[in-house]
């Protein structure tokens, strides 16, 4: 493994730091203290445990804006996208640090008189997650906050382009006295990390965020072992306006969903879908706001899209804009691009694009980038139709005040996470997570802190 990871600003290109790679001996060091850990954390008492987490969450908030500058620097997302991270992230950990006291088990009746029956909840062991760039902090929290309430230990491999901040969070841990061996980070590349927190005999569960082939991966190479596993993997997520929406909200709303993070999140709208008879004056409102966006620096104050995180995503949108384009695409908006090669940056004006069809690339694969396929049709079973047509099933998102077209579509749409007439449905009370190729598990809510308990039946004869 090479020494160091350096950390870019995506935005200007400027190496911020250099962060040691851990050894193979070091991580195998660092699954084994939290094995260890494991058999002390899991005693600590609920209550313990949730006032930590308190302390944690309390401590992030009070360092929140050094958080926030250290994710737009490394990440490049708008500084106030960056405080509504953190924000986000703390949510996770208040609300898991109420779940921790509300793990119940239960009593079953018996089928004997000379018998009791008693259902546990007890914490897998230790965790491993690996975490992508995109929320460098809310990806981990969500992980690590269920896990540390049920009583798991911790350990994670934050994405190499955005390490800075996953270190800073778990440092914060540490100093309210969450032990070491509890929640712990190590850096290096993707693959030989995952390879080793998968062969470990240690980990019980890998949680991954992250691309569906990555996921795969680890879902495979977890079998051996027979880990538990929790994948958020990628998404394309149709966002339908029905004929009787709201054309200014449903426009407001797409925006929200569209352009957070530059489009790079696996729940932005990836394929809007207009019903044809308002396509015309819902393209113009839409055109009409996209064009007021503004490109730049995540630090600038009036920056509301920053920086494609790196030239593999930067090419993956130009590919899929030409791709449309030299099939009969339109441009109604943007299709401007600004790449440095030298400082190695790379902007991509949010764009509209119309006369789409289902042979684009754009229809089939995840974007990662602020781009708008605008399709339009007649009857809400084709809409729907075109929406399941993906292999993914992350978000989906319609606009309708008729209550007949949203119960149709609520109940048809194959997708995990349904926003209707709600253009931003995540939070830590709710369960986050896709079907089909978008994962397994959700992340969240009463949901989240299942996947770090096991069930353990205990008979108890001879009464
Ligand atoms: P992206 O292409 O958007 O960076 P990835 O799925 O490649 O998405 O990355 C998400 C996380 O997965 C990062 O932390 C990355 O280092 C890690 N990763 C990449 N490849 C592997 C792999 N083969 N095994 C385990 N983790 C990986």
């Amino acid at each position: 493994m090479a020494n160091h990871i350096q950390v870019y600003n995506p935005a200007s290109g400027e190496l911020i730091k250099e962060v040691p790679m851990n050894t193979k001996e070091q991580i195998n060091q660092s699954l084994a203290n939290g094995h260890m850990e494991f058999k002390k954390w899991s005693r600590t008492d609920a209550h313990t445990r949730s006032k930590l987490l308190k302390d944690w969450s309390r401590v992030i908030q009070e360092n929140k804006e050094k958080i926030a500058e250290v994710m737009t620097l490394e990440n490049g997302k708008p500084l106030k996208e960056s405080i509504g991270e953190v924000n986000y992230a703390t949510s996770y950990i208040d609300w898991y640090a109420e779940e921790a006291t509300r793990i119940y088990g239960r009593t079953v009746p018996a089928s004997s008189p000379s018998k009791r029956i008693i259902v546990n909840r007890q914490p897998i062991g230790l965790v491993a997650a690996i975490t992508p760039w995109n929320f460098p902090a809310a990806m981990m929290t969500r992980k690590a906050a269920p896990a540390l309430a049920a009583g798991c230990t911790f350990i994670v491999k934050p994405a190499e382009e955005t390490p800075l901040t996953t270190m800073k969070l778990i440092e914060l841990a540490h100093d309210v006295g969450i032990p070491k061996d509890a929640i712990q980070y190590v850096n290096g590349n993707g693959p030989e990390i995952g390879s080793l927190f998968t062969d470990s005999e240690h980990v019980r569960k890998i949680t991954f965020t992250g691309s569906t082939p990555v996921g795969k991966t680890l879902i495979r190479n977890s079998a051996d072992t027979v880990k538990h596993v929790t994948m958020e993997l990628g998404g394309h997520a149709p966002l339908i306006v029905a004929e009787d929406a709201d054309l200014d909200f449903a426009v407001t709303q797409t925006i929200i969903s569209k352009f957070r993070n530059a489009g790079q999140t696996c729940v932005c709208a990836n394929r809007v879908i207009v019903h044809e008879n308002i396509i015309d004056s819902f393209s113009e409102k839409l055109a009409k706001a996209v064009s007021t966006l503004k490109v730049g620096h995540g630090l600038d104050n009036d920056t509301d899209i920053g920086p494609i995180i790196n030239e593999k995503g930067y090419r993956k949108i130009v590919n899929q804009v030409n791709d449309a384009l030299d099939k009969g695409a339109e441009v109604l908006v943007g299709n401007k691009f600004s790449a440095n090669k030298e400082q190695d940056t790379y902007f991509v004006h949010p764009t509209i694009l119309q006369n789409i069809d289902e042979s684009m690339n754009i229809m089939h694969e995840e974007t990662f980038g602020p781009v708008i396929p605008l399709v339009s049709f007649k009857e809400i079973d084709e809409a729907v139709e075109l929406a399941n047509h993906t292999p993914y099933g992350l978000a989906a998102y319609f606009f309708t005040n008729d209550y007949r077209v949203g119960t149709y579509l609520q109940e048809h749409l194959d997708f995990g996470i349904i926003g209707w007439n709600d253009g931003a449905p995540s939070g830590a009370h709710v369960p986050f997570g896709g079907m089909k190729e978008s994962g397994l598990g959700r992340e969240g809510g009463a949901e989240g802190i299942e996947p770090y308990l096991e069930t353990k039946y205990v008979s108890v004869g001879g009464y």
